[in-house]
This record gives C-alpha cells, sequence and structure tokens, in this order.
C-alpha cells in the first residue's frame, strides 16, 4: 500500500519544473504561432491558418465600425419593436411563439398548424415580447456611433520566435535573442507584416510587431550585406531593450 502511494507521486512529478525551453525547435515555433494568435485575438482579430506554409504562418481578420473603428457585430440582433428589449444575448426562451390567422386575425400561441377559430391554414408567425406583447424584430447592427457602415480588414503575418540564446560552450545566457530573417521573407505588401515572439526566461512572451517597411528600414545597409544575401542573417539583440528593434514592442496598433 504504502509502496503504491510512492510511485503515484513519482509520476505527479515527472511534469513539474517544465518551461518553453523544453521543447523541441519545431514545437517551439508552433507555440510562438500561437501566441502571436491568442495575442492578436486580444486586439479583435480572428486568426486563420493556411493550408500551406508560404512565408505567411496566419492571416488576420476583422470587421470595424467604417466611422470610429469598434469592432463590428455582424450578427443581427433580435429586439422587441415597441419596448426595445433585446433577445439576442442568452433570452430567446422568453420570445412568444405566436401565430396570427391571416384570415380572421385570430392570435394563438404555440406551435398550431390552423385557426381555432376559422380553421384556415395559413398562419403568420409573430415572434412576440414577453414584456410588452410588441413584435420581436431581427434588425442588423448599427454601431454605437450611428454608423451604418463597416470595412473588413485583412493582414498577412509572419512570425518568427526565439527564447535567450545560450552560449554552447559555456551553457551560460548570453542575454540576446537571436531572429533569422531572409529575403524570401520580404513580401512587399503593405498589409504584409512581421511579428517575432520573444519569450525570456520567465517564460513570459515579449512581442516585436513591424511592417517589412520597417524591417527593412531599420535594417538599413545590413539589408544589402552579403550574409543577408545569403540567408546566413542573423539578428541579435539584448533581452532588455531589444536594442534597435526596441521601438517595435507591443506596437499592435499599426495592424489596424
Ligand atoms: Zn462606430
Ligand atoms: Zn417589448
Ligand atoms: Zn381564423
Amino acid at each position: 500500500m504504502v509502496k503504491k502511494k510512492t510511485k503515484k507521486k513519482k509520476i505527479l512529478n515527472k511534469g513539474e519544473g517544465k518551461s518553453v525551453s523544453d521543447l523541441s525547435e519545431k514545437h517551439f515555433s508552433r507555440y510562438g504561432e500561437f501566441l502571436v494568435s491568442f495575442e492578436l485575438s486580444k486586439h479583435g482579430w480572428n486568426i486563420y491558418s493556411p493550408v500551406y506554409d508560404e512565408y505567411i504562418d496566419t492571416i488576420i481578420h476583422k470587421y470595424v465600425c467604417k466611422n470610429c473603428g469598434i469592432i463590428w457585430k455582424h450578427t443581427p440582433q433580435l429586439v422587441c419593436e415597441s419596448c426595445k428589449k433585446d433577445f439576442s444575448k442568452s433570452l430567446k426562451k422568453d420570445i412568444i411563439a405566436k401565430k396570427i390567422c391571416s384570415s380572421c386575425e385570430k392570435e394563438m400561441i404555440g406551435n398550431k398548424t390552423k385557426c381555432l377559430s376559422c380553421g384556415n391554414k395559413n398562419l403568420v408567425n409573430r415572434p412576440t415580447c414577453n414584456k410588452c406583447k410588441g413584435e420581436v424584430k431581427m434588425i442588423k447592427h448599427n454601431c454605437e456611433c450611428g454608423s451604418t457602415e463597416y470595412v473588413t480588414k485583412f493582414r498577412t503575418i509572419q512570425v518568427k520566435s526565439s527564447r535567450i540564446e545560450i552560449n554552447s560552450k559555456t551553457g551560460k545566457s548570453k542575454n540576446t535573442y537571436a531572429i533569422d530573417m531572409k529575403p524570401k521573407d520580404l513580401i512587399r505588401d503593405n498589409i504584409h507584416f512581421f511579428i517575432w515572439c520573444l519569450i525570456d526566461n520567465d517564460d513570459r512572451p515579449h512581442f516585436l510587431v513591424l511592417s517589412v517597411n520597417e524591417f527593412i528600414e531599420t535594417m538599413g545597409e545590413s539589408i544589402k550585406g552579403i550574409s543577408f544575401f545569403k540567408d546566413q542573417d542573423r539578428q541579435h539583440f539584448s533581452v532588455n531593450d531589444f536594442g534597435k528593434w526596441g521601438k517595435y514592442l507591443n506596437s499592435f496598433g499599426k495592424l489596424d
């Protein structure tokens, strides 16, 4: 009995103390993509994954009000015409199923198939408000700002992720992140962006968001460097201030 208990404890301990450093390169890269996706969803984006990886890791999409820019709700509202009670959220069971005879206008509640008064089979549905008996209608969303127009936005995103670099000889932290960039990453389209996901030693992510042009600008002369042309470029920068890339920290707003 005692032996059994110890065994169980051992199994539980196996899962403890694991961190991002335990992930393989391949899994870590995917991990970064997911973290970026979750972060983007906080900013109101819907996230889609391409079937094939062609240097675009996610396509993001949102509907916003054309006038004030807040998220546009595309699903119609179910609202009482008279008292404006909104049934869209969770109160659908409160909508009274009323039917009205097209011939004698008798009102009936529930699943009737013919008029109780005249036998007419042509009954008109009238979803009815349980509060004021007004008619519940399906209405198109308009923004609180009064706008009736929205815009649809699409962006394409390439994610690169890095953990803190370790000196392979000493095993000590180098206090730098490293991102590999190649000429083929430079999709020259103004809806294409890079998001670098940098994981610190406490497994906390930091996000740098930059457009293709910002990347080229910040690279300066080294964009023409031989190592970049030969796919051997690797940007190393400090874990403390992210070096020359620091100005792109959390700049998710530019995606809008
Ligand atoms: Zn608006
Ligand atoms: Zn009502
Ligand atoms: Zn009738």
